[in-house]
């Protein structure tokens, strides 16, 4: 009898499934089973996939597979998943595949460690009921095991203050016997039914059809918008608790897991647990028991960063993306996917819910709201009455800091009155490092990574120049490299650094913390300041983008943005989006409690729509105007596009590659390819790179026609094509 043969794809960036043998002992493997199996010299993990094995590929060219893992299987919507996200993105399912199975360790052989436990003669030993002499070490082991307990044998020794050797003896006497480690109570069960925060009305009819939306058991997707403070965050924290009651799992996607702690606090104070974590700091041991834990369904709650999106849920019955604007739910290396919309899709193929949450929600998302393709909540208010803070505009013009300064005089001011009247005041530039620029008065020669079309961002706490894209770094030379002249080199314009400097100097008394991703690198920092603002010991917060995140800072008062022009020049088709997302964000973090909050953007611009739109707080209105804008042209979300990013150390063959996919572009009704043209960096990491785009119709599937495209054009090795559909920066 011929054994059955099964497709296994594997996580490998190759073109689909191999064929395997059945094993050669116990039943076939169902579909989405781990299975082990030999490829080429080696062995590796792969999973037993969808579709019939090809019956013409003679019986000696198949190889057996040789184990099949104890993990549950993959179910199929992740399977499917990982299909629909493959042909999406254009990227080999096996690529895809290897995001699910995080990293192979993560399926090493089972997590359970044997352990050593009472056995009945240990146990009649342990009360007394023994004629056998036990040894006063061993009266110690006894004393330091409760009936029915498994304790590993280091641990006992160690708690029984023995020898291990004293804990071996006994199991060989036998007065101990092996037993598998309970699993650790690492993943507690969260509780629905604890109290939570009284809602108030508004809050509680969102929650209550969020409620709905998840007991229904079937995919839709809500928005869930609202003013920065009026209690988004609690709200869909009702959603959660329904999953619970269902006993379902569910997912909650943050843009910047490391710095949540405040949310993490919120999570546990309103279920009484922490919830499981997913994120890439997480170390290999704890990264493979949540793995399993959540196969297994033990973690019923999981909060992570986009990758989280991969993980095997069996029963996923909620995803929440909180901050769906934000851009980082986009991965751009490897398999380049956004998770906002890839959470849509894993939604609607688990059937479960799914809610967006954003203050300043995306054009994407809202268009999608108004078509009706989403439901929408709206919270109109700050919870507990706290007002909106008042928006207004420095103009530079008229008030200009003093030369090689960067505050106004009446920022200046302001943070003064702020401070006096012990209130807390912060200062957002949106720039790491001291000077984004290093020019030499001498000749003109302006420092530049020698890796990137960029340039050197200086950082004089460290003392050197950084690279921000490819982390090139090198001291701060003391001549001009270019012209020699000695004490040449200025810095040009502020960083957050520079900020600070100026703040001493005007502020000297005040307690000024700096939050950038230099000062607060991870959770652990991110947790001491919010601790430390929270309980007033500082004055003066000076940070880059970190602040704009859901910070709640209940005495700060005033946000002074010092530069509100940055962000809004350049081609990028988001970039007034953008700009208007991210200092709505930081003016949200005044006012949030009792005192009223006032936000001042310093501009050399401020007729600007984007900034008149801040002050105005309308931004419907602008997001609408927006619409406006992009639609005729049918730009994205009113059209589809695609990058294709042709990259080499040589620029001739960048260039020549580029030219052929011109040459090559397709032609047809709805679409057009632009360019070539340099990429936006058109150095990066070493890499010349050009860039093409084809602009459609949304009635366009834009994935066969890159497919065909792309197929008839040769590269070679060294020169890398990459596919972005939907990018975000452009
Ligand atoms: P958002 O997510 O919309 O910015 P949050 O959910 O963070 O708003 O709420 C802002 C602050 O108000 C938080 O400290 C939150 O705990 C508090 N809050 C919101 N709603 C309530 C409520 N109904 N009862 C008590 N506190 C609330
Ligand atoms: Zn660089």
């Amino acid at each position: 009898m011929l054994r059955p043969r099964l497709r296994v794809l594997l996580p490998l960036p190759l073109a689909g499934a191999y064929d395997y043998r059945s094993p050669v002992e116990g039943p076939v493997p169902p579909r989405g089973s781990f299975v082990q199996v030999p490829l080429g010299g080696r062995e590796m993990i792969g999973v037993v996939w969808d579709g019939e094995a090809d019956p013409d590929l003679p019986e000696k060219k198949l190889r057996d597979i040789k184990a099949v893992l104890e993990v549950p299987p993959m179910t199929e919507s992740l399977r499917k998943l990982v299909e629909w996200v493959a042909a999406y993105t254009l990227s080999p399912p096996g690529a895809v595949l290897r995001m699910a199975m995080s990293s192979p360790s993560a399926l090493e052989p089972p997590g359970a460690k044997a352990g050593w436990t009472l056995s009945a003669a240990g146990l009649r030993a342990k009360l007394g009921r023994s004629n056998a002499r036990i040894t006063q070490n061993r009266q110690k082991v006894l004393g330091a095991i409760g009936e029915g307990e498994v304790l590993g044998a280091s641990m006992l020794a160690q708690a029984a203050g023995v020898s291990a050797g004293v804990v071996r003896g006994m199991a060989e006497s036998g007065l101990l016997e092996p037993a598998l480690m309970p699993r650790s109570d690492a993943f507690p069960v969260p509780d629905p039914d604890r109290p939570g925060p009284l809602l108030g009305a508004e809050q509680a009819n969102a929650a209550a059809a969020m409620r709905d939306a998840t007991a229904a058991r079937r995919f839709g997707v809500t928005l869930l918008t609202g003013v920065t403070g009026s209690g988004k965050t609690e709200v869909y924290l009702e959603a959660v608790a329904e999953a619970l009651r269902q006993g379902r799992q569910a997912l909650v996607l943050l843009p910047e897991i490391a710095l949540s702690t405040q949310w993490l606090a919120r999570f546990e104070g309103r279920f009484g647990v922490p919830p499981a974590l997913w994120h890439s700091e997480l170390g290999s041991k704890r990264r493979r028991d949540t793995w399993r834990a959540v196969a297994e369904g033990q973690v019923r709650v999981l909060v992570g960063a986009r990758s989280a999106l991969f993980l095997p849920f069996p029963d996923l019955g909620l995803i929440v993306v909180d901050e769906e604007h934000e851009t980082s739910f986009k991965q751009e290396e490897g398999v380049v996917y956004h998770a906002r919309d890839m959470a849509v899709v894993r939604a609607r193929l688990a059937a479960a819910a799914c809610v967006l949450v954003s203050a300043t929600p995306s054009l994407e998302t809202l268009t999608n709201a108004e078509t009706g393709r989403y439901a929408s909540l709206h919270l109109p208010v700050r919870h507990g009455g706290a007002a909106m803070p008042e928006v207004r505009l420095i103009d530079q013009r008229v008030a200009p800091p003093e030369r090689g300064r960067f505050l106004s005089p009446p920022l200046v001011e302001a943070v003064r009155q702020t401070m006096a009247a012990g209130q807390q005041a912060m200062l957002f530039l949106n720039r790491r490092g001291y000077a984004p620029l290093t020019l030499c008065r001498a000749c003109g020669h302006r420092l530049q990574c020698p890796n990137c079309s960029t340039w050197l961002v200086e950082h004089r706490i460290q003392r050197r120049l950084q690279c921000h894209h490819c982390g090139h770094a090198e001291p701060i030379p003391p001549s001009c490299p270019s012209c020699q002249a000695e004490g040449s080199l200025t810095p040009l314009g502020p960083g957050v650094e520079r900020v600070q400097e100026e703040a001493a100097e005007l502020f000297p008394d005040a307690r000024r913390l700096v939050m950038a991703s230099d000062t607060i690198p991870g959770p652990a920092a991110a947790a001491e300041a919010a601790r430390a603002i929270e309980a007033r010991e500082v004055d003066l917060i000076i940070g880059t983008q970190i602040v704009a995140k859901g910070w709640h800072f209940p005495h700060l008062t005033l946000v002074g943005v010092v530069d509100a022009d940055l962000g809004l020049a350049g081609g990028d088709l988001r970039a007034a989006e953008r700009t208007v997302q991210l200092l709505h964000q930081v003016a949200g973090r005044a006012g949030r409690a009792e005192a009223p909050g006032r936000v001042l953007l310093q501009s050399w611009s401020p007729e600007h729509p984007v900034l008149q739109a801040l002050v105005a707080g309308d931004l419907d209105g602008f997001m609408r105007e927006e619409a406006a804008q992009r639609r005729p042209g049918h730009w994205p979300p009113f059209g589809r596009l695609a990058a294709v990013i042709v990259s080499a150390e040589d620029e001739r063959e960048a260039d020549r590659v580029a030219h052929d996919l011109g040459l090559a572009a397709p032609r047809g009704e709805g679409f057009e390819v632009l360019g070539p043209a340099p990429a936006p960096l058109a150095l990066l990491r070493g890499r010349h790179r050009r860039r093409l785009l084809l602009k459609a119709r949304r009635e366009v599937a834009v994935q066969p026609v890159l497919r065909e495209w792309l197929a008839g054009v040769a590269v070679p090795a060294h020169v890398k094509v990459q596919v972005d559909v939907d990018p975000v920066g452009f």
